[in-house]
């Protein structure tokens, strides 16, 4: 499957959640079996080679591409969470939102030094929360970290927001 066949996947929703916002909902690619196989495939072949030893999937549309690539990978998987959901002891990293701010949580025995970690989130539009996650698994001193989006919406530039040691890519902009 081509990733403009893909792409064709995602279904988009005007106004959601609120008026002006148009919405890439990634259920209508996860129930489509090739189109599932198809980004399954490609994560796969993205991240084989680098090593990953931990994936870790940001809540909680990252909870779902996220155990499937650690399978294929043969690595960890690590939920990241919103506050006081997690049940042993965290660390938490806060950031700015459009209205308010927003805090991810991770266990503090969930990323070791030698690890190699892939964080995995469904979009990357602003990059704030990324970033953030970014921030919090630093903070355990894992030997590399990647960030992987299924997408990228291209102009809203988040990409620009990351550190120059963070590899980041994504399957598809759009
Ligand atoms: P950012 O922090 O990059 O501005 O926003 C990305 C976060 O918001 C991600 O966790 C993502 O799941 C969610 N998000 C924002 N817009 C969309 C969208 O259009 N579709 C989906 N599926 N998630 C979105």
């Amino acid at each position: 499957m081509s990733k403009e066949t893909l792409a064709k996947t995602i279904r988009e929703i005007p106004d959601f959640p609120i008026p002006g916002i148009l919405f890439y909902d990634v259920t209508t690619l996860f129930k489509n079996p090739s189109a599932l196989q198809e980004l399954s495939d490609t994560l796969y072949e993205m991240y084989k080679d680098k090593g990953i030893t931990k994936v870790v999937g940001i809540e909680s549309r990252g909870f779902i591409m996220g155990p499937i690539l650690a399978t294929r990978l043969g690595a960890g998987f690590v939920p990241m969470r919103k506050p006081g959901k997690l049940p042993a002891e965290t660390i938490e990293e806060s950031y700015d939102k459009e209205y308010g701010k927003d805090t991810v949580q991770i266990h503090k025995d969930a990323i070791e030094p030698d690890d190699v970690v892939l964080l995995h989130d469904d979009l990357l539009a602003t990059g704030g929360t990324m970033e953030a996650a970014c921030k919090l698994v630093k903070k355990l001193n894992p030997k590399k970290v990647y960030v992987n989006f299924i997408i990228e919406l291209k102009e809203l530039h988040g990409k620009d927001i990351f550190s120059k040691d963070v590899d980041v890519e994504s399957v598809l902009t759009l």
